[in-house]
C-alpha cells in the first residue's frame, strides 16, 4: 500500500514497516546497554505509542516494569485555568529508573508537562524514548534523548498514530500528500 486514505485525507508512505522495526530494534539495544544494572519502569503514554511501546519492550532482554499512563488536561476554576494531570499511574516511581516512551514529539509541550509531573514524585532518573521527532517544531526544554527518527514538520499517521482516530493500526508510517 502506497497511498492511503483516511477521512478526507490521503496519505503516502514514508516509513516502510522493515525501516521501523529494524530502527526500533536498535534504539532496544541502544536502552539496554545504557542501563546495564539498572531496573527500568517504562512509562508509555496512550494511544499513540502502543505500537512502539510493544515492539520496543520485546527487543529488551532484561527484566523491566512498564505502566501506561494518559496526559489529562482539564479546566480547572476560572482563576487557575487548565491544569494538567497524569492518569494511570498506579505504581510508585520515587527513587526508580523511568523511560518515558513518546508515539511523537512535536513542540515538545506534551513531554515538558510529564517531565514536570513525573518529577514531583522524585524518581532516580528520566530519560524519554520518542518514535518521532520533528526538531524544527521543536521549543520544549527536554530534548529527547532516545530517537527512532527525526523527521520533518509535517503531518504523520501509522504506526500508532491517528488522524481522527484512524490509521493507528498501520505497520508503516504515512505522511499527508501535499496535493491531495
Ligand atoms: P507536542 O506538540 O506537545 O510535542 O505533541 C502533541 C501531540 O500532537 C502528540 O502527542 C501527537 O499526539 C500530536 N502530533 C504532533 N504531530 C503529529 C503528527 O504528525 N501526526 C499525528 N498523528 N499526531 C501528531
Ligand atoms: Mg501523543
Amino acid at each position: 500500500m502506497n497511498e492511503i486514505q483516511l477521512h478526507d485525507k490521503h496519505f503516502e508512505l514514508f516509513i516502510s514497516s522493515e525501516e521501523i522495526l529494524t530502527k526500533v530494534a536498535a534504539l532496544a539495544k541502544k536502552i539496554e546497554a545504557d542501563y546495564e544494572g539498572k531496573e527500568i519502569l517504562f512509562l508509555s503514554i496512550l494511544n499513540g505509542s502502543f505500537m512502539f511501546t510493544s515492539d520496543l519492550l520485546k527487543n529488551i532482554q532484561k527484566q523491566l516494569e512498564v505502566s501506561f499512563i494518559k496526559v489529562s488536561s482539564y479546566s480547572g476554576t476560572s482563576t487557575t485555568g487548565r491544569v494538567d494531570e497524569l492518569i494511570g499511574l498506579a505504581t510508585s516511581i520515587t527513587d526508580k529508573h523511568i523511560i518515558v516512551v513518546e508515539d511523537i514529539v512535536d513542540t515538545g509541550i506534551t513531554i515538558d508537562k510529564v517531565i514536570t509531573l513525573l518529577n514531583a514524585s522524585n524518581p532516580a532518573s528520566i530519560s524519554v524514548c520518542t518514535f518521532l521527532y520533528k526538531p524544527s517544531a521543536f521549543k520544549g526544554n527536554s530534548v529527547p534523548q532516545y530517537v527512532g527518527f527525526e523527521i520533518p514538520n509535517k503531518f504523520v499517521v501509522g504506526y500508532g498514530l491517528d488522524y481522527n482516530q484512524l490509521g493507528r493500526n498501520l505497520a508503516a508510517l504515512y505522511q499527508l500528500k501535499e496535493t491531495n
